[in-house]
């Protein structure tokens, strides 16, 4: 190799490494740019997820402060519990409103009601039934007459609670006749301020004395308002729920009595709910009475 050729050897070297450190520079500087452009693009949407956060954040609070108006109180009392054990009285213990079960004794499934009713949250009370002006047929171990003594009006009232140990109290099973009778609603009221239970009128008959007669023994008591299903028709059962919300509107608090029936499950499946959501409270008759 002569001197020329060496020295030749050495410039292409020497541009061959110029070539590649240029191009080494060049990479380096694409990747800055590029990492710079990565790293606005990230501060702005950082940026826009910051704004929309503190936005929700907004609404959320707006959404908690905003406060329904109270609107008044409901008690709700279901009847008839006992006769059926099915979807329907399956579909009444999946409310999660504070509810009143009324069990009628003797019957099927008055024991088993009792327990499920109680075990999902229900307040459990007795359906007991009265003698009406009418002759009527069931329940004759349980039925209270006006032909009865006091000793057999005190001892089916006793059976009765035996059988649903979990009742806190008791509403008349239509009883027009027996609910009119003084003697007859001292004999139940007496047994029931011994156990320290509450009597709610159910009101079969305008005549009836049985809230008042609880007063005076000093059991506690209260009235219903407002039967829901006397119709059967959901258009029907609808408007009364509507008279149920407006009473407890106007009067502070208003008790209304339905079934163990299809139609009024589903109704009140819908209008709970709404009416909660409009202001409405829904309480155990236990703790309306007065
Ligand atoms: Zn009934």
């Amino acid at each position: 190799m002569n001197k020329f050729d060496f020295k030749l050897g050495i410039i292409v070297a020497l541009i061959f490494s110029a070539g590649f450190l240029l191009n080494i520079l060049q990479n380096k500087n694409q990747t800055i740019n590029q990492l710079e452009q990565e790293k606005e693009q990230i501060l702005i949407e950082l940026d826009d997820a910051l704004k929309i956060k503190s936005q929700k954040q907004k609404k959320s609070v707006k959404k908690r402060t905003k406060k329904v108006k109270y609107q008044g109180t409901i008690g709700l009392v279901i009847d008839d519990f006992g006769y059926r054990n099915d979807a329907v009285s399956e579909g009444f213990l999946g409310f999660k409103t504070p509810m009143t079960y009324a069990v009628i004794p003797g019957h099927q499934y008055s024991s088993l009601m009792g327990g499920e009713a109680k075990k999902f949250g229900f307040e459990v009370i007795i359906h007991m039934p009265m003698e009406t002006h009418i002759i009527t047929k069931g329940e004759e171990d349980f039925i209270l007459m006006t032909s009865q003594s006091d000793e057999e009006i005190t001892s089916r009232v006793n059976n009765a609670f035996k059988q649903i140990p979990q009742a806190v109290g008791m509403n008349n099973h239509q009883g027009s006749k027996a609910t009119e009778d003084r003697r007859v609603m001292t004999a139940v009221g007496n047994v029931l301020k011994d156990k320290s239970k509450y009597f709610l009128d159910s009101r079969t008959t305008k005549n009836t004395i049985a809230e008042e007669t609880m007063s005076l023994l000093g059991v506690s008591t209260a009235r219903r308002k407002v039967f829901l299903d006397n119709s059967d028709n959901l258009n029907d059962i609808n408007r009364q729920v509507d008279e149920l919300a407006n009473s407890a509107k106007k009067d502070g608090v208003a008790i209304g009595i339905g079934h163990v029936k299809e139609n009024t499950l589903a109704v009140l499946k819908k209008r709970i709910p709404e009416l909660e959501k409009s202001g409405y409270k829904f309480r155990f008759v236990s703790s309306l009475l007065h």
